[in-house]
């Protein structure tokens, strides 16, 4: 936890992976996949004796950074020197781990390529202790005196943001030594996280189950993630209840390990001074802990929005009350659309259309240019990621293509990340061409939006837009309001550790039942939520992650309301491109600010309410739509 926030600022790969996906069985041999469906390396380096050159010189500039140690405050001009000295190293660092890692997942199995990572990590682990003296000798410096430094020395005017996020840490830090023995002791805070682990993934008894067609599975947690969506209703129930009464079985050894990571949480927030975990996790990305309790509130407010459409499930799956082992359950008959990678490429391309010429052609050059590796082969690392990293070169993607709208979907989200990274690289300097993930997200389901607007706009089959809107609506019950959902339980057993009660598998468990029964509405006979479901908590990896999950619900809730301004603008008989111009400046604009900043001037707000209401009207708008299309089919 520590360690990454000491290395946050001074070298991020910027990579954003999206669930699912993997690697398929019918996967072909990687040399059989035509060359324009692959990506191209060689823009990285000419070939593997290019890439080792390369890292031995690197290799030999790290000595460099040595003579500035103890001297960043006697000038402005030393300061730069060593800033700069170290944002080139970490640049060229960044596009030798691509290279390697990128090769890598091409071919899992290939120990050469795992060989190569593992030469440049070292050299990443070496440049890492090499930076290390930077941030507590720039902590140590006075605010008015790197202002100072600044105002003489404009090659600094770049660093100006770098320099603030550290130099805000400042009552938040201790004396060396004491940092010293905190950063230790963070080597102990991920216990917790590693025994959730292990139990659930090697030493879990999971239950086996006989489903309806007679076949018997195991349920790990990939096969329930599956099943659960089974069709038959009594195999959904079947599935729930064996999953979740094997989970209850362990609920108090897993209910010690969450603890674990809690009573980790408050030490470090109790050690570096802030009022509370969540303020103290918060702080990395700058944000107040009202915009959380914000979404929580908001949630709250909206409840009868999921409600609404918990009652449009029920009436779509034909049965009298809607349970909650039935939410992932099709509800629109599958659809069996496909689109070639050709088609898909077209159909992003066409969909992004309302963000402007520039951003489209320039996708469209990095689509033929092979940025995107496209299609599944024999050992190809699974699912999907934008890599953004080597910023003098090009983002990256990775994808598991299959064809389906998901996938499709997952092209336009990775491409979303892709152009965030083109457009920040093109614009900002190294040091700030990287983004956080309160703003990434943004980024990606932005173009996923813009991508159902387009598909929606261009379908008249009622069967295929009930798929198409049903899809949407599953995306923000999973997204919103499920993740919304985590994050206030996360909230509150952190409140109940800090107020000193000690959490076990039996209180955290009530905590939850009595949460996921208000949200899906169980006293008011929405959808009913057995007992049993109160340990799903257990099996939730993301409440390790310290109040991660939350930007999950914030970003879709800041997408939806600038992809609706950006179309609202573009719809519209008068001639404006404010709000894209707007939306363009944040895809330009990497961390050269604060998130929330970022965010507020391209228009949305997130320390208010409005962008909810925003994207609550859409999601009510999409069930309208499916109402009117329901009454018609029948
Ligand atoms: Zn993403």
């Amino acid at each position: 936890m520590s360690n990454q926030k000491i290395m946050r600022g001074f070298f991020i790969l910027t990579m954003f992976a999206a669930f699912g996906a993997g690697t398929s069985s019918l996967a072909a041999e990687r040399s059989q996949i035509p060359e324009k469906l692959t990506w191209n390396l060689v823009d990285l380096y000419a070939n593997e004796t290019a890439w080792t050159s390369a890292k031995e010189a690197l290799t030999k500039r790290i000595p460099e950074l040595a003579k500035f140690k103890s001297h960043l405050g006697e000038s402005a001009e030393s300061l730069f020197n060593a800033l700069a000295t170290m944002a080139d190293l970490q640049k060229e660092l960044a596009r030798l781990v691509t290279y390697a890692s990128q090769l890598s997942d091409q071919d899992t199995r290939n120990s050469h390529y795992l060989e190569m990572q593992q030469a440049i990590e070292s050299v990443q682990v070496d440049l890492g202790s090499a930076t290390s003296f930077l941030r507590p000798e720039i902590l140590s410096l006075e605010r008015n005196q790197v202002e100072r430094f600044i105002n003489t020395e404009p090659r600094l005017k770049d660093y100006m943001q770098f320099l603030d996020d550290i130099l805000r840490w400042k009552e938040h830090t201790l004396s060396t030594a004491e940092e010293k023995v905190a950063a230790e002791a963070a080597n102990l805070a991920n216990t917790g996280a590693a025994i959730h682990t292990i139990f659930t993934n090697a030493d879990l008894p999971y239950p086996e189950v006989v489903l309806k067609d007679g076949g018997k599975i195991r349920l790990d947690a990939a096969a329930y993630t599956k099943y659960r969506a089974n069709v038959d209703r009594s195999d959904r129930d079947k599935v729930f209840k064996a999953f979740f009464g094997k989970y209850a079985e362990f609920q108090r050894t897993l209910g010690t390990s969450l603890y674990a990571q809690v009573k980790a949480n408050i030490f470090n927030k109790d050690v570096h001074k802030f009022d509370s975990s969540l303020q103290a996790s918060l702080f990395n990305n700058n944000i107040p802990v009202s915009v959380y309790k914000q979404l929580i509130a908001d949630i709250h407010t909206n409840l009868p929005t999921l409600h609404r459409y918990l009652r449009l499930q029920q009436r779509m799956l034909a049965v009298k009350q809607i349970r909650y082992e039935d939410v992932y359950a099709p509800a629109v008959k599958s659809v069996n659309l496909s689109y070639t990678p050709e088609q898909a490429m077209d159909l992003t391309l066409k969909a992004f259309t309302p963000l402007g010429e520039e951003y489209v052609v320039a996708l469209g050059k990095g689509y033929e240019s092979r940025w995107v590796d496209f299609l599944p082969s024999t050992g190809k690392k699974s699912g999907a990621y934008s890599n953004g990293a080597a910023y003098d070169v090009h983002p990256y993607q990775l994808l598991n293509y299959m064809g389906k709208y998901e996938d499709l979907s997952t092209l336009a989200h990775e491409s979303g990340h892709t152009m965030h990274s083109y457009l920040s690289a093109k614009s900002q300097p190294y040091i700030s061409h990287d983004y956080s993930i309160f703003v990434a997200e943004v980024a990606s389901t932005f173009n996923e939006n813009l991508l159902l607007h387009y598909m929606l706009d261009h379908t008249k089959n009622d069967t295929v837009r009930l798929s198409l809107l049903g899809n949407y609506l599953d995306l923000m019950r999973r997204t919103l309001f499920r993740q919304a959902q985590f994050a206030e339980f996360e909230m509150k057993i952190h409140e109940m550790a800090e107020a000193g009660q000690t959490l076990t598998g039996e209180n955290l468990s009530a905590l939850y039942l009595q949460i996921l029964k208000e949200y899906y509405g169980d006293a008011e006979g929405v959808c009913q939520v057995n007992d049993l479901y109160a340990v799903e908590w257990a099996y939730i990896p993301h409440f390790y992650y310290n109040f991660y999950v939350y930007q999950y619900a914030t970003s879709i809730v800041a997408s939806t309301t600038l992809a609706s301004q950006v179309l609202a603008e573009y719809n519209s008989k008068e001639p404006s491109t404010k709000a894209r111009d707007a939306y363009i400046k944040l895809l330009s604009s990497g961390s050269s600010k604060y998130p929330l900043d970022l965010l507020k001037d391209a228009g949305v707000d997130m320390t208010t309410s409005a962008p909810f209401a925003t994207a609550m009207a859409e999601m009510n708008a999409v069930m309208d739509e499916m109402e009117k299309i329901l009454a018609r089919k029948k």
